[in-house]
């Protein structure tokens, strides 16, 4: 039996060995720069340098990274080793506080968005104390922010960093304003819920597909589909749990707080849910959870897939992004059940998520674009791309109650006393929670649902944490500025709720009557990225992200183009593996079975048999028809890759992707499909749906 409690955290050096490990004033000044967002001094870097690497020794490792998050998305590393020559020909092992805090990686091959010419390649990394340093493999990883030498920001943890401070921040002046002269700094938390599917690793590797663009691009559906159902919560296949528990084990090292596992509705799709954590240390480990389920699956003979939509016909994977706001004197900002004066608390906070939701739809849709989640968001599935929030019936009576002031006879205080009466029920009903719905409230946290499963929740929660501080330093003025502040908190909850009611919305967001009714209430509906992602650089958005300095202009359009760029390159990659199985292995293993069935057919009639009705000749009429309309298809989308990068800029270049090549991909995978219903499975040249999801 494994220790779990022993286990747990051993590969982190947090704040227990800290705590051990460091003298105590350096432990206590440390703790005081974590707590209070001060800048490390050198002398206590190195103090902390020294203890961290004799730690890590211990643990095993000879090298170090920075560990960052570039904009691809994904996690960067550069491994140095602790060796430090000597005069003598024999070696130390060192690091100092200068490596720790700053780190200087070749930044030329990452994604800058044209913002570092190439003479000024080099970038740096700056170590983000708020989160421990781990051991991976061999490695000392220590959690850090990458920028140039500009000054521009080159990945997604320094601005969430940023939209941190503002949270916190604007938060604390609306919890002073009305009384709470405790509160010092507010965290947004975020517990994300990730799904994935696992499928075994010999299969894979027999699709291209699979290989270069993490889904099916081709694929017949098999006999049996998620009709049944019978996957949800089924008993996990022994293959699967052997797996889920080396998962655990693995991220308790690194003090990762696994916790839920269940089967999702697809066949062979799962979902892993830790337990929440402050954004920056959730985004850290849900990067590393991502990496390692890749790495656990590898060792069982199994692959983690992590795109949106590995498979046509099938639900896709998202990432549930349950998110919070914490005060370091322990109150949960979106909990209802607490005395009526601290309602007040919560309706403003309510009313704050509310507005800003509602004022910026737009970011949170492009938050969420990419080529795979176009898959899902407005596909009968996931949530679509329309954004609304759930309140739940209860919530969203008081809400109505305070609009239309129908608690209000007994003066200012009474309403919200009033209004909130129902509170305590909703909390114990979770059972109409709307699991249709973007954007939900679930109790005493809002659950962003159309994150995709491959994502960084870095983009989607800079985006939360910017509009809801937005929002609440708006708020912050007004009951700074009042001279009856329960007054002025009324009116303020009533103006904002009553101003934004069209985005609550409680109904089936997957309802054709949905999509009619939120364009009459002139929500957005952008349904592909192509459509979503101009929205980033309007003038309202770049005025917010500036006016908070979470990004520069400059630093804006580089991500703009980025985006625009990934979405083309991902795609190309499809369209390209496409035409390789399509020429490669589709058509001729098409060709081998027509020629097998005319073989048959040929000595049917050489043995004197009439051939004129025979099936064999009837099948094969059929797929040589279907062939030469299969061809006629592969080249028609060879020819609209090859003017893909005709248009200079990046939009008209993606609009090209989203208008001809998808729909050219679709018709000839519609046309693929159609063959591989009739092509014996012998000839066929990979494993078919059948195969890999059952
Ligand atoms: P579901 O019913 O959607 O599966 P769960 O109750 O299992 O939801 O939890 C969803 C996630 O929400 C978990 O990761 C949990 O830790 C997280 N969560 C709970 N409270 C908070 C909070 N205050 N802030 C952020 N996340 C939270
Ligand atoms: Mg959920």
């Amino acid at each position: 039996m494994t220790n779990v409690p022993e286990m747990f955290g051993s590969l982190v050096f947090n704040d227990a060995a800290m705590k051990e490990r460091l003298p105590k004033d350096i432990y206590k000044s440390l703790q005081k720069t974590i707590k209070e967002g001060l800048k490390l001094d050198i002398t206590l870097a190195n103090v902390v340098a020294n203890a961290m690497k004799d730690w890590a020794i211990e643990k095993g490792a000879t090298h170090y990274t920075h560990w960052f998050q570039p904009m691809t998305g994904i996690t960067a590393e550069k491994h140095d080793s602790f060796i430090s020559p000597q005069n003598d020909g024999s070696i130390l092992m060192e690091f100092s506080g200068k490596e720790l805090i700053q780190g200087e990686p070749d930044a030329s091959s990452f994604p800058s968005g044209g913002l570092r010419a190439t003479f000024e390649a080099r970038g740096y990394t700056a170590w983000d104390p708020t989160s421990y340093a781990f051991i991976k493999g061999n490695s000392l990883c220590i959690p850090t922010a990458f920028c140039s030498y500009g000054g521009e920001v080159l990945d997604k943890k320094t601005p969430l960093l940023r939209s941190m401070e503002l949270v916190s921040k604007a938060a604390v002046r609306v919890l002073n304003a009305i009384g709470d002269k405790e509160t010092t700094r507010v965290a947004s938390t975020v517990g994300p819920e990730q799904e994935y599917f696992l499928i075994d690793k010999e299969l894979f590797n027999k699709r291209k597909d699979l290989i270069f663009t993490g889904r099916t691009l081709f694929g017949a559906k098999p006999p049996k589909g998620q009709e049944l159902e019978d996957h949800y919560f089924g008993a996990i296949k022994p293959r699967v749990s052997a797996y889920m528990e080396d998962l655990n084990e693995e991220l308790w090292k690194l003090g990762i707080f696994a916790k839920t596992e269940h089967n999702e509705v697809a066949p062979s799709q799962h979902e892993m849910a830790p337990i929440f954590s402050t954004t920056n240390i959730a985004t850290d480990h849900n990067q590393l959870t991502m990496e390692i389920m890749k790495k656990v699956a590898d060792r069982h003979g199994l692959v983690c897939l992590l795109h949106e939509k590995p498979f046509a016909g099938v639900n896709g994977s998202g990432k549930h992004n349950n998110w919070s706001l914490g005060t370091n004197t322990g109150k949960n900002l979106f909990d209802p059940t607490k005395t009526p004066s601290e309602n007040k608390q919560f309706l403003l906070f309510l009313a704050a998520v509310i507005k800003a939701v509602d004022d910026h739809q737009d970011l949170l849709r492009v938050s969420v674009a990419s080529a795979g989640n176009d898959h899902r968001l407005g596909a009968n599935e996931a949530p679509p791309a329309i954004i609304s929030i759930f309140l739940g019936s209860e919530l969203e009576e008081v809400v109505k109650a305070i609009v239309a002031g129908t608690a209000r006879k007994d003066g200012v205080a009474s309403p919200l006393i009033t209004g909130v009466d129902t509170l305590p029920d909703f909390m114990k009903d979770t059972t109409d929670r709307n699991r249709t719905s973007p954007f939900a409230f679930t109790g005493n946290k809002f659950e962003f649902r159309s994150l995709g499963s491959s994502f960084s929740i870095a983009g989607p929660n800079i985006v939360l944490n910017t509009i809801m501080a937005d929002a609440l330093s708006e708020f912050a003025d007004k009951l700074e500025a009042a001279s009856d502040v329960n007054a002025e908190s009324a009116k303020l909850i009533k103006e904002t709720l009553a101003a934004h009611m069209r985005i609550l919305f409680n109904g089936n967001n997957y309802s054709e009557e949905w999509v009619v009714e939120a364009e009459k209430r002139g929500l957005l509906n952008l349904k592909t990225t192509v459509d979503a992602l101009p929205y980033f650089v309007k003038e309202k958005n770049i005025k917010l992200f500036t006016k908070h300095k979470v990004f520069s202009e400059v630093e804006i359009h580089s991500r703009y183009e980025l985006l625009l760029e990934g979405y083309c390159k991902q795609i190309n990659i499809e369209a390209l593996t496409m035409i390789e199985m399509a020429r490669k292995e589709i058509y001729p293993a098409s060709a081998a079975y027509v020629k097998a069935l005319a073989d048959s057919a040929t000595a049917k009639s050489a043995l004197g048999l009439d051939i004129s009705e025979d099936s064999d000749v009837l099948l094969v009429k059929k797929i040589a028809s279907l062939q030469n309309n299969f061809s006629k298809k592969t080249a028609a989308l060879e020819d609209k890759v090859l003017h893909l990068f005709d248009g200079e800029e990046a939009l008209g270049q993606a609009e090209f992707v989203r208008d001809s090549v998808l729909p050219a991909m679709q018709e000839l995978r519609a046309a693929g499909d159609e063959i591989e219903t009739l092509v014996g499975k012998a000839y066929w040249p990979y494993p078919t749906y059948g195969d890999l999801l059952f």
